[in-house]
């Protein structure tokens, strides 16, 4: 596991907080909002979802008085919607008042088809409360279409990713081609329609789609790409004075993460064998 671990800290800080807030620090010296997760999911035990509002709570108290620039990004299950979608949003209240409270954006991580009823249901109830809230939308999903159009309408504010999740042919889009058809389309409605989203990818394709639709459309949004990946791009992206925000996801909790990062790039999988045996 310490071998896994030690491969893993490419896209996650690591088990503690203090962890997450090192790497934070480091992103906002090269110029980047910190978007920190604690990982955990699927929770049915009102014990750790508790566990994981005090979690944020600490960690949002770190970032204010160590003066780290961005916010956290909250995944649903880690909140209990697979308990009861009020009560996940009972537990999300208090972080929602200490993000309110240094005029932070708080964000909903997107994760599988089976929550994107309860995770708009919540973003929704959150933006009764503070007007900062953003949710994630997936371009997989055939859904997505109205879901964008639902947010837009709400206030809400986006972020665009392709989806981690692996969904069932009916919901989702199963071919690369069609996501990014997809993923693409959703660009134009957002810089057409709404502004403050964030485009979250590491595609080159989708990236300068996204800066030729700024020059044409004045709006403001931000990039936003996990940590450990492209690097050199972020760098230039903040060079050219856009705003870039990094996802940083730390905790005990990290295997399910990891597996999705690894799935999506087989070639990580090679390299991680080889790193294996080189040790
Ligand atoms: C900030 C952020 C938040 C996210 N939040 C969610 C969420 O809440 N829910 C969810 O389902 N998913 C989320 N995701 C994950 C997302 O859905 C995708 O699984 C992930 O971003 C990979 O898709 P991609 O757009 O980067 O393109 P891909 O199709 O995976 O990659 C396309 C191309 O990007 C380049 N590339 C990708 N990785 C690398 C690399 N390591 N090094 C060099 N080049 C690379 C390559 O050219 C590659 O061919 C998030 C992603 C980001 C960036």
């Amino acid at each position: 596991m310490a071998l896994l671990l030690r491969f893993a800290g490419q896209w996650v800080a690591g088990e503690r907080m203090e962890d997450a807030l090192r790497v934070a620090r480091d992103a906002n010296a090269r110029g980047m909002d910190a978007l920190v997760n604690h990982l955990g999911e699927h929770y049915r035990e009102k014990g750790p979802v508790e566990a994981t509002t005090r979690e944020y709570l600490g960690l949002l108290d770190a970032m204010r008085s160590q003066g780290i620039r961005g916010t956290v990004s909250l995944k649903p299950t880690q909140f209990g919607v697979l308990i009861d979608r009020a009560y996940a949003l009972s537990q999300m209240l208090p972080v929602l008042d200490a993000t309110k409270a240094d005029g932070r954006v708080l964000w909903l991580d997107m994760e599988n088809a089976h929550t994107t009823d309860d995770t708009l249901w919540i973003g929704e109830r959150l933006l009764e409360r503070y007007d900062r809230i953003g949710v994630c939308l997936q371009a997989n999903l055939r859904r997505t279409g109205e879901d964008l159009d639902r947010l837009i309408a709400s206030r809400a504010r986006i972020r665009l990713v392709k989806g981690a999740y692996k969904e069932p042919a009916d919901i989702a889009y199963p071919s690369r081609q069609e996501i990014d058809h997809a993923y693409l389309a959703h660009l134009e409605t957002l810089f057409q329609r709404t502004r403050d989203f964030a485009v979250g990818s590491h595609d080159g394709r989708m990236i300068d789609r996204a800066l030729e639709l700024s020059r044409e459309h004045s709006t403001s949004f931000e990039f936003a790409m996990l940590q450990g990946v492209r690097d050199p791009l972020k760098r230039e992206l903040v060079g050219q004075g856009h705003r870039v925000s990094e996802y940083i996801p730390y905790g005990p909790n990290w295997l399910p993460y990891f597996s999705r990062r690894l799935r999506e790039r087989p070639k990580n999988i090679v390299t991680m064998v080889r790193s294996f045996v080189e040790s």
